[in-house]
């Protein structure tokens, strides 16, 4: 039994409608319950986050979104602000991801702004870190990790770093169907949680979820999320369909 709650988000990217969202969420909502062994958050696209809050009214699912700007208001076209999010009932926000940075040119030093101004309107950031193919080939898988981590995390205080949830995404793995190894992962976990120690204590370190992101499915979870400090999983693909993401929340609530 591990001390921390494993948890699972789904991370739709670009995809479903409004309704399309409600009618996922509800058959999601459906299949797991009230009460779920495992935290799960689903992030739908912007315009869903209504219609997706409310099909899980009542239910133990979490609502997150896949982005935020790091300013409260102004002249920001096509941005969506942390207090704009909280009142559709956000809890937890992506922030970093990898098509953010890769697609969309998003800096380290950009991503710790919105970190920061997510913990101070009480929601929780799902930090993304990680490599890509050609940085892993170089060896630099450790040294880009520790970059996001430590300018992600920039200002974070003791306090508020138990609510951070870290996603370790591979970018290498991220839509591609090839997924880290367990060992793979494991190693860069670990390394993740040693960075937090350093700067949060051990017993801080200990409570911050690890979380593992890169085409994690049914078939390849169980050998993922049994690794020591692995706590659960960011989804893409394999969280648009409910039948698979619930089985994936199974996989979790049998890890923990
Ligand atoms: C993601 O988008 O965060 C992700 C992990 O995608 P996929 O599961 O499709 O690789």
């Amino acid at each position: 039994m591990s001390l921390r709650k494993k948890l699972l988000a789904g991370n739709w990217k670009m995809h479903k409608t409004a309704a399309e969202g409600a009618s996922l969420a509800a058959d999601i909502a459906a299949a797991i319950g009230k009460e779920t062994a495992v935290d799960v958050v689903l992030c739908p696209p912007f315009t869903a986050l209504d219609s997706v809050g409310r099909a899980l009214e009542g239910q133990a699912i979490k609502l997150g979104a896949q982005n935020l700007h790091p300013e409260k208001f102004g002249a920001f076209t096509g941005e969506v602000s942390a207090e704009m999010l909280r009142a559709l009932f956000v809890t937890h926000v992506i922030l970093g991801h990898s098509e953010r940075r890769g697609l969309f040119g998003e800096l380290d030093e950009f991503i710790n702004r919105k970190v920061l101004v997510a913990l101070a309107n009480q929601l929780k950031p799902i930090l993304c870190v990680g490599e890509t193919l050609a940085e892993r080939e170089a060896g630099k898988t450790l040294a880009v990790v520790q970059q996001h981590l430590e300018v992600g995390l920039k200002g974070v205080t003791e306090e508020q770093i138990t609510t951070v949830i870290v996603a370790y995404e591979p970018v290498w793995a991220v839509g591609t169907g090839k997924v880290a190894t367990p060992a793979q992962a494991q190693e860069v976990h670990a390394f993740v949680r040693g960075i937090l120690t350093q700067h949060y204590g051990a017993a801080r370190a200990q409570k911050v979820r690890v979380i593992y992101g890169g085409s994690m499915k049914p078939a390849n979870a169980g050998e993922l999320l049994a690794q020591p400090d692995i706590d659960g999983g960011l989804i893409g693909g394999a969280s648009l369909e409910a039948r698979t993401f619930v089985d994936l929340v199974n996989a979790a609530a049998a890890a923990q």
